[in-house]
């Protein structure tokens, strides 16, 4: 993010900026979401920056704005999350930096102990001694200079212990905000980055473990239209619903995501095909089953039903390749009167 938006954001326009942004947005049906927000307060704040730019390109072809498209720009125009694992990093070096500074002064402070009553035995020694005044003075003399440094260094080292306390702090905020940038703000399931990430390192583990891996799309049925009859407050709480029932199944080692709008994903390590396809119809069943009730008034909802897409990893088949042929699972499942799950394999056959 450059400078001159940092201080837009920040200058006496700030508030101005945010409700033009939020006209915009609604102007241009954009869906006032954080990130949403994020990116048009940027994109006014300098529009002639290459985010801009690419949103003037998006609206002029008349592309839409989904949840995808702004996650891609956000990742591509806004560097927080790469400058998340940067801070990091630097978090963690520091408090090695401060750890090894510690443990320095803590040697230097036994040297100095053990100086310290080398000089008191020699002045002990020194009582009875014909030249005694003149080196006991000096020993006095060196014997509280030693005194002296004992006790800088004992302040130094209680300082550095309250700075290395902060920077620990410090780390374990950056951890969250690490966390929170890798999950989805409304069901808690983790977001598309991360599963694109998990995605990414279960192929090449699975790869390398020559086990099986299963991947599943999962999305709502005739969202749209429950949006429109009930509202999209009350869309939020289905979504939230039905990430519950998906987060319920899917225990260690199984991943589940939102992966964007009213669509979730699952990877299923060491699993196959038929063993995912019937934790899938598990889950629709229930899912189509439950009457749902508007939580504020108690108002009979009816029921929503879920279609599901599932495709068993071929060998060295490359993520986004898996992806596809889930997907067009999952189309099937649609096409074919929703409400089911779609076994990549069993479309493949067919086709062949
Ligand atoms: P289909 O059965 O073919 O999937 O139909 P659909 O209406 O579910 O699919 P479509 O892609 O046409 O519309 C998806 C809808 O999901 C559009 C939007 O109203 C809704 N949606 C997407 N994200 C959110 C969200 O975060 N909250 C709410 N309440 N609704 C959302
Ligand atoms: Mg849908
Ligand atoms: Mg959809």
């Amino acid at each position: 993010m450059s400078a001159e938006v940092e201080t837009t954001l920040r200058g006496p326009q700030a508030y101005e900026l945010a409700r033009d942004a939020l006209a915009q947005m609604e102007s241009h049906k954009v869906w006032p979401t954080p990130l949403n927000f994020e990116l048009w307060l940027h994109y006014l704040g300098d529009p002639k920056g290459p985010l801009g730019l690419e949103i003037d390109r998006m609206l002029a072809a008349g592309e839409p704005f989904t949840e995808e498209v702004s996650e891609t720009l956000a990742q591509t125009f806004l560097p927080r999350a790469r400058l998340n694992d940067e801070i990091r990093d630097a978090g963690a070096q520091l408090s090695k930096e401060l750890k090894s500074v510690a443990s320095a002064i803590a040697t230097a402070q036994k040297t100095q102990e053990a100086y310290g009553r080398t000089l008191a035995v020699a002045g002990e020694g020194l009582e009875n001694a014909e030249e005694a005044p003149v080196v006991r003075q000096l020993v006095d003399t060196l014997s509280a200079a030693t005194r002296k440094v004992q006790s800088d260094n004992a302040l130094l080292e209680k300082r550095l212990q309250e700075s290395t306390r902060e920077v620990n702090l410090l780390r374990e905020h950056l951890e969250q905000v690490r966390r929170d940038a890798m999950t989805d703000a409304l069901t808690t399931l983790a977001n598309r980055k991360a599963f694109d990430e998990h995605l990414t390192r279960i192929c090449a583990e699975s790869d390398e473990a020559k086990a099986p891996v299963t991947l599943a799309l999962i999305d709502i049925d005739h969202f749209k239209r429950f949006n429109d009859t009930w509202g999209h407050q009350t869309g939020d709480q289905v979504l939230r619903y039905v990430a519950s029932v998906i987060g319920r199944v899917a225990n260690e080692p199984r991943i589940a995501a939102r992966y964007g709008g009213e669509e979730f994903a699952m990877i299923f390590p060491s699993e196959r095909a038929p063993v995912v396809e019937a934790a899938l119809n598990a889950v629709r069943q229930e899912i189509a089953t439950r009457q749902l009730k508007r939580r504020s008034t108690n108002e009979e909802l009816g029921a929503i039903t879920i279609s599901a897409g599932l495709a068993q990893r071929r060998e060295g088949e490359d993520p986004t390749a898996l992806m596809e042929r889930t997907d067009a699972a999952l189309y099937v499942s649609k096409r074919s009167g929703r409400n089911r799950v779609t076994n990549a394999e069993t479309v493949e056959q067919k086709a062949a």
